[in-house]
């Protein structure tokens, strides 16, 4: 296929090559109607180049989805360096990136994704400021499960609310898979709301933590192993650990009412999101419920706030209550209510940039 043709829903796509330091990596920018282009830096050993440019491509564009439903003002991008992140790394290779990022000139900010850390990319910021989620000692916003947690307790309550009217958490059961970062926030918030958890992990420690600090609160959880997650008798399914759980295998499982979790790319495939519908299993996007870690690094843009990060976490509720209403008044599946609601927001901001156009737009830049 043309190059072109390939990149065609694309506004740029830049290979970046460093000899020196073994650099190959893609840098991808979909959209910048809402901003400039926000996403992370992926390491993977892609077997091919066609591979890794596919990558990037689905990545970015998800990314403009992703900015454009959490309401922050970026746009959609994403990088992918080719290598493994077992072997491959080393602060010039983090460097060389750097200084690609920067060439851009604030058309694209960056920060960890899988096989990348925050410490790598203490190297990229010594090139450019165009890096975020790094630690907090290094100008950045740090942990991001805090508000990923409260996103997801947001989306919580707007589904309790969408089914049983109410945004109490307390008289209802939710299956708890993955008790990492995030799923032991949400499970002990969850039980400070008086909820009945049933939970469940690969790694013992987590759930020594768990019954732990449970036992603290003066109450208990009920702990059921690997894949019996799915079958138990809760109202929600809070997926916070691996994606593709929903799947053939566990729709047959599941007997809860509704799914809401942080755990990315949950579907396995858009089919089995319509699966969930017909089976009137209400399901909360993940992308909408757990962008409270991209809320935060948003809002780097600014002086750090914590607080200012919660609050604007707290608007989950609100987009996920109009996805599920849009869905129930059109008969369509919240996956499809999702991509309206994002594609509206971009282009009512694209009339309103073109309003604007013959004023200077703002100069974008995390630390100056
Ligand atoms: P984490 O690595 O801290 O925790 C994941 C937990 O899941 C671990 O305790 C792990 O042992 C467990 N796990 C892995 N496979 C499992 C399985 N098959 N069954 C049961 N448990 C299993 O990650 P996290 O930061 O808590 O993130 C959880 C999910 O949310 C991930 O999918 C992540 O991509 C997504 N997410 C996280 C954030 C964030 O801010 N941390 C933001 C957006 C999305």
């Amino acid at each position: 296929m043309d190059m072109f043709e390939k990149i065609s829903e694309h506004e740029q796509v830049v290979f970046c090559n460093d000899e020196e330091t073994g650099l190959k990596a893609v840098i991808a920018i979909h959209n910048t109607t809402l901003g400039p282009a926000l996403g992370g830096c992926r390491m993977r050993p892609y077997q091919s180049v066609d591979e890794a440019l596919e990558d990037v491509l689905r990545l970015s564009k998800g990314m403009t989805y992703k900015c454009a439903a959490a309401d922050v003002d970026f746009g959609g991008g994403k990088a992918v360096i080719i290598g493994d992140p077992q072997k491959d790394k080393s602060p010039e290779l983090f460097r060389a990136f750097g200084q690609f990022v920067e060439s851009l000139n604030g058309r694209f900010y960056t920060g960890t994704d899988m096989g990348t850390t925050p410490d790598d990319f203490i190297y990229a910021l010594k090139e450019t400021n165009c890096i975020v989620g790094v630690d907090e000692v290094y100008g950045g916003s740090g942990d991001s499960s805090v508000p990923t947690a409260m996103g997801v307790i947001y989306g919580l309550r707007a589904t309790n609310h969408m089914i049983w009217g109410s945004d109490d958490l307390h008289n209802r059961k939710y299956a708890i898979q993955g008790l990492g970062k995030v799923g032991i926030k949400v499970a002990l918030s969850l039980i400070e709301e008086g909820a009945e958890l049933f939970v469940t992990d690969i790694n013992q420690a987590v759930i020594d933590e768990l019954l732990t600090k449970a036992k603290e609160l003066g109450t208990t959880v009920k702990v059921v192993a690997g894949d019996e997650i799915y079958g138990v008798d809760a109202d929600i399914f809070v997926p916070c650990a691996i994606g593709g759980v929903i799947n053939d295998q566990t729709l047959r499982e599941l007997k809860v009412k509704a799914v809401v979790g942080s755990a990315n790319n949950q579907l396995l495939t858009t089919e089995h999101g319509k699966k969930l519908h017909e089976r009137g299993i209400l399901y909360a996007p993940d992308y909408i419920v757990n962008a409270g870690g991209l809320i935060q690094v948003a809002d780097e843009l600014y002086e750090p706030n914590k607080e200012r990060v919660l609050q604007k976490t707290r608007t989950i509720y609100h987009s996920l209550m109009k996805i599920y209403k849009d869905a129930e008044a059109n008969g369509i599946t919240t996956i499809e209510a999702g991509d309206t609601f994002c594609e509206e927001r971009i282009q009512s901001r694209a009339r309103r940039n073109s309003f604007f156009s013959h004023m200077k737009r703002p100069k974008w830049s995390v630390r100056t």
